[in-house]
């Protein structure tokens, strides 16, 4: 038999060496599903190796999302692999967990009475902020609807008023026909001004979102001065315009960090606030939070009930089947951390966060968009002079790549879209040491994009 016709071996033995097996030494199939089973190790090596390619998420400096856990997190996400968090009757110590979540979120955002557990508010588990945006955005639609119905007014107009949100509330407003009336920054602002509302705000408003940790720059709106404008616009033409806040980073990091900050319940116009477990709340990937100040601003007609210990539990979701790790995970964050555990984690990423901001601040061609104070541990900043610089921030962006730091550049929202700007985000898990090496890359790239492009002979160090 010639060599090319052996066949090799069905099923590979302990003698087989992962990397001179059947699926090692082919491309692996990428349009049909192989017809034989293949060995448990070598599939694992090769799809290990595969996703290595994906980059080292201790460096994404792009993402707001968890990315180092305690090894009992990993344990506890293990054991939970095959809880469904929906089955409430088959796993009702998730689903009691999930309850004692959304309690003490209710208490962490000042829900009136949450603390004794006299208060009233409602909330439930998401798969990230996403869906609880929807929830939220649904849970409005319905309120506006039914009041409108009851005065006789027409329902078919429905929009939603917000600064620059992120892009869960242009899909809300797409999949759920909501107009969505995104105001402009104005030159200058990173977010929404109180003083635009007034222009936006009609009978046909559903709410308004206010942003704390706007994505693009990571700094808050202002919540208080928006409910206030709100107040005065209901004084002057009676439009009782209520807020959700999408808090999902800063819902996290605001009552550890910034605790005389009034953003939440505790200001009344504030209806219903989302954050995302899976950031600030150092959750692992696969959840989010809603919760609503009062049971009754939740409206009936959206909850359904499943069957749980015989009784009926009441659910909210747009998914179904989903995950209880994550949940147990959170839990665990709140038992481990406790606030002042949660306090120190932010605190630390916080100040890591001013310490880069000083070095941007000193190298010379940025100018500071936000210096991580006040807001999320974070820091955004552009060019100064972005024509005669000689570079662009994306070129920088890709220098930093080759060092593996995954350090994103993009334009801010409309109207300020000639603006470009880079972001770095600073979580549990990156330490000040880690933002001095990044310093140090910024400034070699920075000299490397000064001097242009080195030609062949520059780089095998020949001189004319
Ligand atoms: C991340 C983010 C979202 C979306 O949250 P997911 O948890 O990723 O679904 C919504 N709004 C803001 C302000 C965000 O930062």
């Amino acid at each position: 038999m010639a060599l090319h016709e052996m066949k090799a071996p069905k099923s590979a033995d302990a003698a087989t060496d992962v990397f001179a097996s059947a699926l090692s030494e082919r491309v692996l199939p990428k349009h049909r599903m192989p017809e034989e089973p293949n060995i448990p190790a070598v599939v694992y090596a090769m799809l290990h190796n595969e996703l290595l390619l994906d980059g080292n998420s201790a460096q994404n400096l792009a993402t707001f999302c968890t990315t180092w856990t305690d090894d009992e997190v990993r344990r506890l996400m293990d054991e939970c692999l095959d809880k469904n968090m929906i089955d409430k009757d088959e796993y009702p110590q998730t689903a009691e967990i999930e309850s004692r979540c959304v309690n003490i979120l209710a208490d962490l955002w000042n829900a009136p009475g949450s603390a004794t557990g006299e208060g009233t508010a409602i909330g439930c588990s998401t798969t990230g902020s996403s869906e609880a945006a929807m929830l939220g955005g649904l849970a409005l639609k319905w309120r506006w609807r039914e009041k409108r119905r009851k005065e006789g007014k027409p329902t078919d107009r429905p929009n939603l008023v917000c600064g620059p949100v992120q892009i869960c509330w242009d899909k809300f407003a797409r999949y759920f026909d909501v107009e969505l009336r995104q105001i402009p920054l104005e030159p200058g602002a990173t977010g929404l001004r109180p003083h635009q509302l007034k222009e936006y705000v009609d009978e046909n408003t559903i709410g308004v979102v206010a942003i704390l940790g706007v994505t693009y720059t990571c700094d808050y709106e202002p919540v208080a001065e928006l409910a206030a404008e709100l107040d005065r616009i209901q004084q002057e033409t009676g439009l009782d315009v209520p807020i959700h806040v999408d808090a999902a980073s800063g819902g996290f990091v605001a009552p550890f960090l910034h605790r005389d900050l009034v953003w939440d319940f505790r200001l009344p116009r504030v209806s219903s606030i989302n954050a995302s477990g899976h950031k600030f709340g150092l959750a692992p990937l696969g959840v989010g939070w809603a919760v609503w100040r009062t049971a009754d601003l939740l409206p009936e007609d959206l909850v359904f009930r499943v069957s749980y210990l015989g009784g009926d539990m009441p659910t909210f979701a747009l998914n179904f089947s989903r995950p209880g790790g994550e949940i147990v995970a959170q839990y665990y964050n709140f038992l481990r951390l406790g606030r002042v555990g949660y306090r120190r984690v932010q605190e630390a990423c916080a100040l890591t966060a001013q310490y880069l901001a000083e070095q941007i601040a000193e190298m010379g061609p940025f100018t500071l968009l936000y210096d991580g104070q006040g807001g999320l541990p974070a820091v955004s900043y552009t060019l100064t002079d972005p024509e005669g610089a000689g570079f662009s921030l994306y070129d920088l962006s890709d220098q930093l790549r080759m060092r593996g730091w995954q350090v994103p550049s993009y334009p801010l929202p409309p109207d300020r879209q000639e603006t470009v700007i880079q972001r770095v985000l600073i979580r549990h898990g990156i330490g000040r040491d880690e933002v001095d090496l990044l310093a140090q890359d910024i400034r070699r790239c920075l000299e490397r994009l000064e001097k242009g492009v080195p030609s062949d002979a520059d780089r095998a160090g020949f001189h004319h």
